[in-house]
C-alpha cells in the first residue's frame, strides 16, 4: 500500500486536516461577519503542483471540490484520483488553450476560465462530443478591464472578449451551462474594492441570466473580502496545502 501513488503519509494527512480546519474556520467567520449561511460558500481546494495523494486525502477529509490550472498536470491527476476511488468535482481554473478543450471536458465538472467567444465555441464542440451532460461554465471576468490579461471585459464591445458576448455564447451553447462568473483580484488593488466591483458586474449578469448564480472569487489571501461581497465559491491553495515551491 505504501507504494501506491495515492497513498498519503499520516503526517501529511494531519497537516492537511489542520489546514482544512483553519480554512473552514476562516470561511465560517467571514460568513458570520457577512450574515451569510456558510452552506452558501463552497470551498475549492486548489491542488495544483500537489500530488494526487493529497487530493485523495482531502476528499477523505470531506473536501468535495478541487481546482487545477494546467491540463498536463490535471488530466493524469484526475485519473489517479478516480482510480483510488475518490470522486471530487474538478474545477478547471487556469488559462485554457482551445486545443486542450477536448482533454479538459473529459474530467472537468466545471470550467471557470472561459473568457472568449472562441473558447466557448471550442468547449461546446468538445463537450457535445464527449459528455452526456452539459459542462458547467463560469465566465472569467477582468475586474480592471485590462485586455492584456485574462478575463472577459465588462461593458466591452469587443466581439470576442466583451462579457455580454461571452456570456451569451455560453448561454446559447447546447453543450454548456452558464453557471456564473469567476475573477481574480488584480495585483495592486485592494481586495474590497476589486470584489465590490465584481459584485456589481455579477448583479448585472444575473439580470440577463438569472441561472448564473455562482460567483467564484477569493483565494488564500483575500477570501474574507470575497465572501463579504457575495462569493459562492472560494479557491484556496496555499492556506490549505502549504506554499507552492514554484508559481503555478
Ligand atoms: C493558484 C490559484 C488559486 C489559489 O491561490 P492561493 O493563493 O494559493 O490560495 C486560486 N485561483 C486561481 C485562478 C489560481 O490559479
Amino acid at each position: 500500500m505504501t507504494d501506491s501513488p495515492t497513498a498519503v503519509r499520516p503526517e501529511r494527512r494531519a497537516e492537511l486536516a489542520a489546514g482544512l480546519a483553519r480554512v473552514r474556520a476562516r470561511v465560517a467567520d467571514a460568513c458570520a461577519a457577512a450574515g451569510r449561511d456558510p452552506d452558501g460558500v463552497t470551498l475549492i481546494a486548489v491542488t495544483k503542483t500537489y500530488p494526487a495523494a493529497d487530493v485523495v486525502a482531502l476528499a477523505g477529509l470531506g473536501v468535495t471540490d478541487v481546482g487545477e490550472n494546467r491540463d498536463q498536470e490535471a488530466a493524469p491527476k484526475a485519473a489517479a484520483v478516480a482510480a483510488a476511488g475518490a470522486a471530487p468535482r474538478w474545477h478547471f481554473i487556469g488559462q485554457l488553450q482551445r486545443n486542450k478543450a477536448r482533454s479538459v471536458v473529459r474530467y472537468a465538472d466545471v470550467v471557470q476560465s472561459v473568457d472568449s467567444v472562441r473558447l466557448a465555441a471550442a468547449l461546446d464542440a468538445a463537450a457535445s462530443d464527449v459528455r452526456d451532460r452539459p459542462l458547467d461554465v463560469l465566465v472569467q471576468v477582468s475586474i480592471d478591464g485590462d485586455p492584456a490579461r485574462g478575463g472577459a471585459l465588462p461593458g466591452g464591445a469587443d466581439p470576442q472578449r466583451g462579457l455580454d458576448r461571452v456570456a451569451a455564447a455560453v448561454a446559447g451553447a447546447a453543450g454548456l451551462r452558464l453557471a456564473g462568473l469567476m475573477a481574480v483580484a488584480p495585483l495592486g488593488w485592494e481586495p474590497v474594492r476589486a470584489f465590490a466591483r465584481l459584485a456589481e458586474v455579477a448583479a448585472r449578469l444575473r439580470a440577463d441570466h438569472p441561472g448564473a448564480a455562482a460567483l467564484s472569487a477569493g483565494m488564500s489571501g483575500d477570501l474574507e473580502s470575497a465572501i463579504a461581497h457575495g462569493a459562492t465559491h472560494v479557491r484556496v491553495g496555499s492556506a490549505l496545502l502549504g506554499m507552492r515551491p514554484t508559481l503555478g
